[in-house]
């Protein structure tokens, strides 16, 4: 049988910047990858959001991290991510709407800025200049000059290479179909095809949709999460618009961007169909309705626009109080596992390589991933 030190799991963006992390402190690791690099949540068309803006409080000493590693990645890594930082503007537009209303907003702004994450609370006036062309209504905004957007498989495929580079495997199509955790520590994988693999000092499990599955099968766990298709959809902007931040909108499940090609993508976490057992998704023709009433009454120059694409091929794993679970397998104090993203961990991924790989090699587990453990789950 063969052995290596660090076995990830899963070469989706998470476990390729944590073989990278783990390479780069001279580990010996090997990423395996069931299909190929980015053919999961990591991969689709589009952009994704790199945003600190309306996070979860407990995300943001992580996503502190992640906006501090973000503009030196292309150098560090030697490949392009796409990364560009053009900031988020959040627009509100009633007062009391729970969370999502402006009335919360300057308590919103100091626990940002509490955390290390610039922001600043822009009036109407000010958002004319920013973005001409919202709707009436909207009356302030939440800017968090830091945010930006990256292209997830080129960042995935950027963390693989370079980790290569630095003496770590990669194999793609290859399959990991269960593991063993010894009484040493050691952890026996086993591949398919009836090959095994011994890590003899950690295995990271990145799998994210699998992770539930390989999980109950080896240790008998039951990590609630499910699966969720965001449905993305691709507009062809009217002559002379343009969007120099992205949007999000704190009462509709609407986030904007722009793409390379120029084109204006509409996500914000509504999923279309999905079939866990095979793994295609299908647009539902409901959400792409509710997308385009949306951004039509938040931005009335894309009403009526050109719908080029609506896609929704790709799953992200959702927790109850969305946010991830990173946390270690109780009793195999070696196996550790990154999950449950709730449709925003791609901003986290290079936070999230270093914390895994400092964990997996040091024994400790940082401070920025307290929050995320499997017990707040009910998971023992
Ligand atoms: C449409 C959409 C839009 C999103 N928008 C944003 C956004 O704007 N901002 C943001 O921060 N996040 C966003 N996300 C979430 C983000 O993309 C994910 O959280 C992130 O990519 C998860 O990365 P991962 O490496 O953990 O998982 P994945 O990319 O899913 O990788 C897991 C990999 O494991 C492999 N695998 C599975 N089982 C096995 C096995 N048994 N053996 C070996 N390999 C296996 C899979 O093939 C896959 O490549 C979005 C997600 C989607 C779907």
């Amino acid at each position: 049988m063969q052995s290596v030190e660090y076995a990830v799991v899963g070469g989706g963006a998470m476990g390729a910047a944590t073989a990278w992390n783990l390479a780069r402190r001279g580990a010996e690791a090997v990423l395996l990858e069931a299909d190929e690099l980015a053919s999961g949540a990591s991969g689709g068309p589009g952009r994704r959001g790199v945003r600190a803006g309306g996070r979860d409080l407990r995300e943001l000493p992580l996503t502190r991290r992640a906006l501090e590693l973000w503009p030196e990645l292309d150098a560090a890594l030697g490949a392009p991510t796409g990364y560009r930082r053009n900031g988020l503007l959040n627009l509100y537009d009633v007062e009391i709407a729970g969370l999502s209303g402006w009335q919360s907003l300057p308590a919103r702004a100091q626990a940002q800025q509490a955390a290390g994450i610039p922001c600043t609370i822009v009036d109407r006036e000010r958002l004319d200049e920013m973005q001409p062309g919202l709707a009436e209504d909207i009356r302030y905004a939440l800017f968090t000059p830091d945010d930006g957007t990256a292209d997830h498989p080129a960042t995935t495929r950027a963390f693989a290479k370079a980790a290569v580079g630095l003496g770590a495997r990669v194999l793609e199509h290859t399959a990991v179909t269960g593991l063993a955790a010894h009484a040493d520590g050691a952890v026996t994988l086993h591949l398919a095809e009836g090959e095994h693999l011994r890590a003899t000092r950690g295995v990271i499990l990145a799998a994210n949709r699998s992770t539930p599955r390989l999980l109950a099968d080896a240790f008998g766990m039951s990590l609630p999460l499910w699966e969720k298709a965001t449905q993305i959809t691709f507009l062809a902007p009217p002559p002379g618009f343009s969007l120099d931040h992205q949007l999000g909108h704190t009462r509709r499940s609407l986030s904007i961007k722009t793409t390379d090609e120029g084109h204006v993508m509409l996500s914000g976490g509504r999923p279309g169909g999905w079939d866990p057992a095979t793994a295609v998704g299908t647009p539902d023709p409901d959400v792409l309705r509710t997308a385009l009433a949306d951004v039509a009454a938040t931005l009335p120059a894309l009403a009526g626009a050109e719908v080029l694409a609506v896609d929704n091929s790709r799953a992200d794993t959702s927790t109850i109080d969305l946010i991830p679970v990173i946390d270690r397998v109780p009793g195999a104090a070696r196996v550790f596992v990154g999950t449950g993203w709730s449709g925003h961990g791609f901003a986290l991924t290079p936070a999230v390589g270093e914390a895994l790989a400092t964990w997996a090699l040091d024994g400790e587990r940082p401070d920025t991933l307290r929050p995320f453990t499997f017990a707040r789950l009910g998971v023992v």
